[in-house]
């Protein structure tokens, strides 16, 4: 282990990708995240039942990095094959109808928080802190504050993966340099985790943009069996980014009532009845303007900016965003 002490912000697949890769360096590593699980937005809600992914529902890997990685995670059993038989709406672009011929699509197993378990390695993870400051202490250290008045500190490095808003807020009043985050451009997304008492009459596990209001139906978590012993049909419905837009603010009730009426208008049958249901509004969900470089370094390259917003939409941006970063701050720190 080296003296150097680096801090991350952030336990998604960017900052844990992040963490493990200078972990392997020596370096001392210590991740900060301010909710009680890992995984950000690979996420999976606990339930009665068993878990719902209610965050990505499925990861494709087209960069050779990241498909040995889920090579790894299958190898460590968290991550397998995904292929439901899939309807894709009038909204589908030609470019996503050619990604799904080409894509094969995995899911972390059990449920999807599961797919970051290989990168999780004997470094510090500080869950339910929140950092809201970063202090330079020097040219070349800094501390951290968080929610609850705690200072942490000092670091010879910091990289911050939070979705771009809360990574802007963090770093702006640092430097000038972080002002291209401040045109990266992410949607909301509100999700409805479902839980029918009976099967729902379609015949398809999940539906692509089968209605402007929804842009994902889905059975959740499929290859849970003991979910599904006991839950007979949890689906998960994602809103669109224009509708989640139009409806950000509305209370979890109405959310829930009118993307039940839009599904039960797109299957063209009676829903059977509920057990139960839930919603969660995902503030910063999806890239829709990339940053367009894999990390932002500023403060000399000792305060690096990442996360799937850098790159695109997806898993695997955020992944490769998390390498890039470490591998910049390791050329900064030892060259
Ligand atoms: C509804 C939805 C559907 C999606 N569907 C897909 C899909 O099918 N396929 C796909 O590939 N991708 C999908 N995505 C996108 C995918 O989830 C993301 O690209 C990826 O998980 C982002 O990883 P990340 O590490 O960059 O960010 P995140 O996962 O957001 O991780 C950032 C972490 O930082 C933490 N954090 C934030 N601020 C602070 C702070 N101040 N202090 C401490 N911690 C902080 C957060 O709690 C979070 O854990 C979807 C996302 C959503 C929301």
């Amino acid at each position: 282990m080296t003296s150097i002490r680096i801090a991350i912000i952030g336990a998604g697949m960017a900052g844990l990708k992040a963490a493990s890769t200078l972990h392997k360096t020596g370096m001392n590593v210590t991740v900060f995240e301010k909710s009680r699980g890992l995984g950000g937005r690979l996420a999976s809600r606990r339930t009665e039942f068993g878990h719902f992914n209610h965050g990505a529902q499925y990861v494709t890997a087209r960069h050779p990095g990241f498909a040995a990685y889920i090579e790894q995670a299958k190898s460590f059993n968290a991550a397998q094959n995904w292929k439901p038989n899939l309807h894709h709406g009038q909204e589908t672009s030609p470019q996503q109808l050619g990604n799904l011929a080409l894509d094969h699509w995995y899911q972390g197993a059990p449920q999807m928080n599961k797919l970051i378990g290989p990168l999780v390695e004997p470094f510090e993870i500080l869950k339910q802190h929140q950092i809201t400051r970063i202090e330079q202490l020097d040219t070349r250290s800094f501390a951290l504050h968080d929610d609850l008045d705690g200072k942490f500190g000092p670091f010879d490095g910091v990289i911050v993966t939070a979705p771009a808003p809360q990574t802007a807020q963090l770093l702006q009043p640092l430097s000038q340099r972080y002002d291209p985050i401040g045109d990266v451009v992410m949607a909301p997304c509100w999700a409805v985790m479902a839980a029918f008492e009976t099967p729902l009459p379609t015949a398809f596990d999940a539906m692509l943009h089968p209605s402007p209001a929804i842009s994902w139906a889905a059975r959740s978590n499929p290859s849970d069996d003991l979910f599904h012993r006991r839950c007979p049909d949890p689906w998960v419905l994602h809103a669109s980014p224009n509708w989640s837009r139009d409806h950000l603010e509305d209370d979890q009730e109405r959310v829930i009532e009118k993307l039940l009426g839009a599904l039960r208008d797109v299957s063209g049958v009676k829903l059977p009845d509920l057990h139960s249901v839930q919603a969660h509004r995902w503030r910063y969900a999806r890239t829709e303007t990339p940053l367009g470089s894999s990390h932002l370094n500023g403060m000399n390259g000792r305060v690096i900016a990442a996360g799937d917003w850098c790159l695109g939409a997806r898993v695997e941006a955020a992944w490769r965003s998390g390498q890039s970063a470490a591998h910049a701050m390791i050329e900064t720190l030892i060259g």
